[in-house]
């Protein structure tokens, strides 16, 4: 057995893995758990992929969903507060949100069907150096148990030590489609934000609503409270905190056909952001590379973390086909050559989450408000979080970015 190794079967270890067999390059991947046992299991997130990861979709030939039928085409804001304001940005081209337990099982088929192994087993950090003999290049694209903690986190890129969010996100019936159907990113200022996202599940189209709650904030609350003791008493807390948080969402709610679509629909928790380095030399004198969460974990306010999974795989992948001798020197170029996108991702993402908020985050939020060229930018720019950096990285740059658009 030789080839590449990848631990994990996500968004990031398969499409590595899809891009390596269009090059007849040998892949095996691990993961702990089948297709089969992914699609019957609880809901593990709630992603949308934006035209930049649909690209890659298309050019592995992964294209499975219409995105007439199942895209969506841009964000419609609410910002509260004494003043709330609603605005819409559009997108250039639809994201995407397919429930991953339907995309990761058929995008495992299509890797087994394309002359990729899939083997069953729960790797552990210690059994990552037998693993590097047994192929060219070992691949960590699962951030569980001990296998993240191979590579040190690096505190000068992961400010937090804690969650800054407390996480509760379901798959909903009886929420009608806003219009053109969109993703509502919600900020409730001093609370949290909830962002809906239409998303295909088992089903059919669903919505998810993820609420991101600041620790002690108005919908905490949410992240503790048990569905499976009180299905109805769940789902009026839900409408509750839409109604005094989040009314334009509230406002499109059947309340006849509100619920919950299935126990397992339901996710509850918190994460804490971490960048990590971006390889470990392991003890044979080889090394082992980190590839999405196991690499950079971001909160899911701006649905950002498969994405940059999508794209680290992409460049890892291309390097690989283009100089596969598996050294530092290697490492080094894998490295520089995602760096940009992946830690624009992190960096904007911990700006979002940051409390009090900054100011010159909000300030760009209330120019959005009043110029719809700023909103569909931002918007635009979720396919290019890099972008999104330079507008953000300081209140400089933000003001120098209003002021070339013609806001002083
Ligand atoms: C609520 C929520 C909403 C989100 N929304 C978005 C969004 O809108 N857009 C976006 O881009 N991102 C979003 N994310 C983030 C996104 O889900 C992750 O960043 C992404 O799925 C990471 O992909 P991955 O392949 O690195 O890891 P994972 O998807 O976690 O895959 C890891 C794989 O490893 C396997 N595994 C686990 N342990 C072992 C082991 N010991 N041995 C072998 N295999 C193992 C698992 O079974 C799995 O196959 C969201 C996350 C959450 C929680």
């Amino acid at each position: 057995m030789a080839g590449i190794g990848i631990i994990g079967a996500g968004v990031a270890g398969i499409h590595l893995g899809l891009l390596l067999r269009q090059h007849d390059i040998p892949v095996t991947i691990y993961s702990d758990r089948t297709g089969e046992q992914l699609a019957g299991g609880r809901l593990p997130n709630t992603v949308a992929h934006h035209d930049t990861t649909v690209r890659r979709e298309q050019a592995l030939g992964v294209d499975h969903w219409d995105l007439a039928e199942h895209g969506y085409f841009g964000h419609h804001h609410y910002l509260g507060g004494p003043e709330p304001k609603r605005f819409f940005g559009a997108y250039t081209a639809p994201s995407r949100a397919i429930d991953h337990r339907i995309y990761l099982p058929r995008l495992l088929h299509d890797f087994r069907e394309r002359g990729g192994d899939f083997r069953v087993r729960a790797v552990r950090a210690a059994d990552v150096a037998a693993l590097s003999d047994q192929h060219e290049l070992v691949v960590v694209a699962s951030g569980s148990g001990d296998l993240a903690a191979m590579f040190p986190r690096r505190a000068d890129k992961s400010p937090y030590d804690a969650p800054q969010r407390r996480l509760c996100v379901g798959l909903f019936d009886g929420i009608a489609d806003n219009e053109p159907r969109s993703v509502t990113l919600s900020l409730s200022p001093g609370h949290g934000e909830m962002v809906e996202i239409p998303i295909r599940s088992f089903d059919g189209p669903r919505k998810a609503l993820l609420f991101e709650a600041v620790p002690g904030g108005g919908f905490e609350v949410l992240a503790d409270a048990s569905y499976d003791d009180d299905p109805a008493g769940f789902e009026k807390l839900v409408k509750d905190t839409l109604r005094a948080h989040h009314p334009t969402t509230f406002e499109r709610i059947d309340h006849r056909r509100f619920r919950l679509t299935r126990p397992l629909d339901l996710l509850q928790g918190a994460l804490v952001p971490t960048v990590r380095e971006d390889w470990v030399r392991l003890p044979n004198g080889r090394y082992a590379i980190a590839l999405g969460d196991a690499h950079v974990v971001v909160d899911p306010v701006v649905g950002q973390g498969a994405n940059s999974a999508s794209y680290s795989a992409w460049e890892l992948g291309h390097t690989i086909i283009e100089d596969p001798t598996f050294d530092e020197r290697f490492c080094r170029k894998v490295a520089r050559r995602r760096a940009d996108r992946v830690h624009a991702t992190s960096d904007w993402t911990n700006l979002m989450i940051r409390t009090p908020p900054a100011p010159h985050l909000l300030e760009l939020l209330d120019a959005m408000a009043g110029e719809k060229a700023l909103a569909d930018e931002f918007t635009e720019n979720f396919n290019h979080p890099e972008r999104q950096w330079d507008v953000l990285a300081t209140p400089e740059r933000t003001r120098d970015h209003l002021a070339r658009r013609g806001r002083t």
